[in-house]
């Protein structure tokens, strides 16, 4: 029987880094992964395939230069399916292709198939042919993911009924669009297929949605949905979903109210892909949702020698953070020197608009009784908003009181996920509003929106020093 030092179940990015973590170690890696080709839900069916699409719906529907040539410009007519699904497989291959050569160059084996463990020191692993192997090792990293939540009143068909596998498996442009659930991803592709000009119906039972997000954030972002024709129906829940004689979809709410398309995204949720782990076997246990608990600073499951990793172990559920998990879990199973982990990770939903956040909300600022003062910027303040014909995209920043100490950075708008790491390093950092008052920034860009923001706060923050900035 083989033996390594460490198994990682799943190649996602969660896994990925902790199998390169610790090869950069010295210790011997396997890395099991059931898909015919490496790369998790990540590369095949989540973030990679999401944000390709989004660019090439971006591009071809000229997207970008609409606020100058108006809202029927196109950069090609009739934009197709197989328009989508080219660029996606392009993509997908190129990424593989990295993460092949990632693991080759660093000395990680690969092994495909269904790996099930069968005590906390083994697992066997049913390859492709059907053929058994079994394998033992000091330490494993469980990063089997998550697969979307596809409940019995749902009749999905991967056609006209699809969870966000399938749509992107073999992607078409739907006549309309329902999309069911608005957390990240619904909200990704309702608002992707309705930059196509796709009429497009959200459906979400709570009464608000990204409740995660600062509420201005969120209100500048909804009215610029309402304004492209989006049908946002909040408080609403589906009761099943049903087809009609030509395929469409109707999905039928609780209060009666009935909603036809010829395509239903079912987005509400996902669930860890544990049940056919043989987890009984190692004394881990999962929740009602198949999801895992660690230890937070760890990554550590109740088996000591067992790690945890990724969407598996739930919230935040984003490949950025997937990975920094996978690795902190290797350098502690090999006792490697872990320096303390930043405060605040950044948050980026790439809808159209985009939207990207670190640190505390307004909500939450006020709720900690902190002191504060907010700046915000609009992109159309910008000599760059003007030359890229931007018609919308809003910074907010806020401030405590009486550190001057930055709090919080929540954009909405062009760029939004890339401008984000410029507050993130100043509040990691733990820099104050004069940071942006006092630095100069490249001109024209974006990122003048933080010192437009931060002089914006500053017009209201108590003086600190008896030299003014100028004024904007
Ligand atoms: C539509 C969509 C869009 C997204 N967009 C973004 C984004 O823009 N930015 C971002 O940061 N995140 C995004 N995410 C989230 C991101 O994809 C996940 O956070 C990330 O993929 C989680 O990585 P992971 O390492 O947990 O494993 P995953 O990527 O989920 O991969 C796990 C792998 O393990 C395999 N596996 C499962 N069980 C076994 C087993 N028993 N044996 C062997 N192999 C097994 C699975 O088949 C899978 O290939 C998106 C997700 C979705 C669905």
């Amino acid at each position: 029987m083989e033996h390594y030092n460490l198994v990682v179940i799943g190649s996602g990015p969660a896994g990925r880094r902790a199998a390169i973590q610790a090869a950069k170690l010295g210790k011997s890696v396997l890395v099991v992964e059931n898909r015919l080709r490496l790369g998790g839900v990540s590369v095949h069916t989540g973030t990679i395939p999401s944000k390709t699409l989004r660019e090439t719906v971006l591009n071809l529907s000229g997207w970008r230069e609409r606020g100058f040539y108006g809202l029927a410009y196109r950069v090609k007519k009739d934009i197709e399916g197989k328009d989508l699904g080219a660029r996606l497989r392009m993509t997908l291959d190129y990424e593989i292709e990295v993460l092949e050569h990632q693991f080759a160059r660093n000395g990680v084996r690969t092994f495909g198939g269904m790996a099930r463990f069968t005590d906390a020191n083994h697992i066997t692993v049913i390859d492709h042919a059907g053929d058994d192997h079994a394998f033992s090792f000091d330490f494993a990293v469980i990063a089997v993911g998550t697969a979307p939540y596809r409940p019995a009143n749902i009749p999905f068909n991967d056609h006209s009924v699809l969870d966000s596998d399938s749509l992107v498996t073999e992607p078409r442009v739907p006549r309309s669009l329902t999309v069911v659930g608005a957390g990240v991803i619904g909200m990704e592709y309702a608002t992707i297929f309705s930059a196509l000009d796709v009429p497009v119906t959200l459906i979400e039972p709570k009464e608000n949605y990204l409740d995660f997000i600062d509420r201005e954030i969120i209100e500048e972002f909804t009215h610029d949905l309402r304004k492209r024709g989006m049908t946002i129906r909040l408080g609403a829940k589906v009761d099943r979903v049903e087809l009609d004689e030509q395929g469409w979809a109707i999905a039928i709410l609780t209060d009666g109210r009935r909603v036809r398309s010829d395509m239903l995204l079912y987005a509400a949720g996902r669930v860890g892909a544990t049940a056919n782990l043989g987890l009984d076997a190692c004394g881990v246990v999962p929740d009602d949702r198949g999801r895992l608990k660690v230890d937070p600073a760890t990554f550590q499951t109740q088996i000591p020698n067992i790690y945890a990793a990724g969407d598996v172990i739930g919230f935040p559920s984003l490949a950025s953070t997937s990975m920094e998990q996978g690795r902190i879990a290797a350098l502690h199973a090999f006792g490697a020197a872990m320096p303390p982990a930043p405060q605040f990770f950044p948050y980026g939903i790439y809808a159209v608009p985009e939207i990207s956040t670190i640190g505390l909300t307004e909500q939450q600022v006020r709720a900690a009784g902190t002191p504060y003062e907010c700046g915000v910027a609009r992109f159309r303040e910008t000599s760059r908003g003007h030359i890229m014909g931007l018609q919308s995209g809003m910074m907010k920043m806020i401030f405590a009181l009486d550190t001057r100490k930055l709090l919080g950075v929540h954009i909405v708008g062009e760029g939004a996920t890339e401008l984000i790491h410029i507050g993130q390093a100043v509040l990691n950092l733990g820099g104050t509003l004069d940071y942006f008052v006092e630095n100069t920034f490249n001109y024209p860009t974006l990122a003048e929106a933080y010192k437009i923001a931060a002089l914006d706060a500053w017009n209201r923050m108590p003086r600190t020093t008896p030299i003014a900035p100028l004024a904007e």
